[in-house]
């Protein structure tokens, strides 16, 4: 439920943030926005343009005793859109709300823009930090035409109207400037509260779970038409999502989060086939992990195996032998099922215990001897019965990725393989 009052009217004019849910508009104390001033709408300077947009640097804030963020390590460069990922309760609001400036940090430092706005004897207020917001509802001023919501956070004087249409142009909602929000689709709404966030050209924009009350064939159409206007106007933005879909899609970056800090950043493509930890594999989507033995000079696993490069420094006397102090193997190897073929063999080893109808797909969950499960992905035309003897395989082009223990091991963010895989 939304409400509006004189404390979040104020805050909106302000800053230039949209308004926000009664839950996410706690702006400040009185005695600050008594400080508050009209935005500050200067460009960068020019020895700072090749700064990145932002910058933190070792970010912590805890709430009695509790850490929400604690060691968090963030850089955007400008024009980029990074999609910060992580679930529920990880840290992500309150470091949006650390970056504009609504909180203060424990310790850390946070550079926009090149300049450095919170650190040690430095804390400029949130509206001089060129800081925009959009939030889960657009929540328009519902008395104020689309222009009129467009022109609010902008300060009065020449060159104002000029804006609005331009940004009205940017957001293709030109032709309905004079309607009234109740007038307008709840995609055009947030094309609005995106306008009127971007209005003011903040150094950085931060949009916090913006499409989670849009139903999902209208939150993709959105989502399009969003990252469409922030690339048109070049613009630097973190997109708060706990949707891993989403964060792939919207995001130039990814930064996956867990436990208040930032496990990987990578290209969405490096977070996908490449995750550093186990964590952040099971986070970004349907994953397996398979025992895997090394054997003459190679990595065996009941699907394939990978070639030993004999390099792999960080692979150690017990996982060689095979077995841990538990009597496990600390090798793994992670497989998504994408990347698994599965037929039907009677002298197959493996045994369809589950099938779940996807539409386009169907996904089947198939245990190995070993009793190892693995979850492969086929058409809807490949439809086995449960308890089907199926062999499964590596399908060509897909790759097998070791682990030991929690992590990835030969750490590689570029797409190289670090072996050839036999396939079955
Ligand atoms: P969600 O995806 O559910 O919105 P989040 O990743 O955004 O979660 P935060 O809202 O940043 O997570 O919360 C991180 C942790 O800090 C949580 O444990 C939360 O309860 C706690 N927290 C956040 N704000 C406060 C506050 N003002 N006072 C006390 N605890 C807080």
């Amino acid at each position: 439920m939304l409400e509006y009052n004189a404390y979040t009217y104020l805050n909106l004019n302000r800053c230039f943030f949209t308004p926000v849910q009664a839950s996410a508009s706690n702006f400040g104390t009185p005695g600050f926005i008594e400080q508050m001033k009209q935005p500050d709408l200067k460009q960068p300077e020019i020895g700072l343009m090749d700064a990145p947009a932002l910058e933190c640097v070792g970010l912590a804030k805890q709430f009695g005793g509790v850490p929400a963020v604690a060691g968090l390590d963030l850089t955007v460069p400008r024009g980029q859109v990074l999609a910060l990922l992580g679930p529920s309760g990880c840290g992500k609001t309150t470091a949006l709300r650390l970056i504009s400036g609504f909180e203060s940090p424990d310790e850390g430092v946070i550079n926009i823009g090149g300049r450095t706005v919170s650190g040690p004897g430095e804390n400029t207020p949130p509206e001089r930090r060129r800081v925009g917001m959009v939030f889960q509802e657009g929540a328009l001023f519902p008395h104020l035409t689309v222009e009129q919501n467009i022109a609010y956070g902008l300060p009065k004087g020449p060159g104002r109207d000029e804006r609005v249409t331009e940004v009205l142009e940017l957001i293709g909602l030109q032709p309905q400037r004079r309607r009234m929000p109740h007038e307008m689709s709840g995609g055009q709404q947030q094309r609005v509260a995106l306008g009127r966030a971007l209005a003011p050209q903040p150094e950085v924009l931060l949009l916090d779970e913006p499409f989670s009350n849009l139903d999902p064939k209208l939150r993709e159409q959105v989502r399009r038409d969003v990252i469409g206007i922030l690339k048109a106007s070049q613009t630097t933005a973190i997109f708060v999502t706990h949707d891993q879909e989403e964060a792939l899609f919207v995001g130039d970056v990814v930064a996956v989060m867990n436990d208040g800090r930032v496990e990987q950043t990578g290209s969405p493509e490096e977070i996908f086939h490449h995750p550093v930890t186990k964590f952040v594999a099971q986070f970004i989507g349907m994953v397996d992990f398979l025992p895997a033995n090394h054997d003459s000079g190679r990595l065996n696993t009941e699907v394939g195996s990978i070639e030993w490069p004999g390099e792999w420094p960080e692979l150690q006397a017990e996982a060689l032998a095979g077995v841990n102090s538990d009597g496990n193997s600390p090798l793994e190897v992670m497989v998504r099922p994408d990347c698994l073929d599965c037929r039907p063999a009677a002298d197959g080893t493996g045994v369809v215990i589950d099938r779940e109808f996807r539409g386009a797909f169907y996904l089947y969950r198939v245990q190995l001897p070993s009793g190892a499960m693995v979850r492969c992905l086929l058409s809807h035309t490949a439809e086995f019965e449960l308890g089907a003897s199926v062999s499964v395989s590596l399908r060509e082009g897909h790759h097998l990725r070791p682990f030991m223990g929690d992590r990835l091991v030969a750490v590689s963010h570029d797409t190289t393989e670090v072996g050839n895989v036999h396939r079955h």
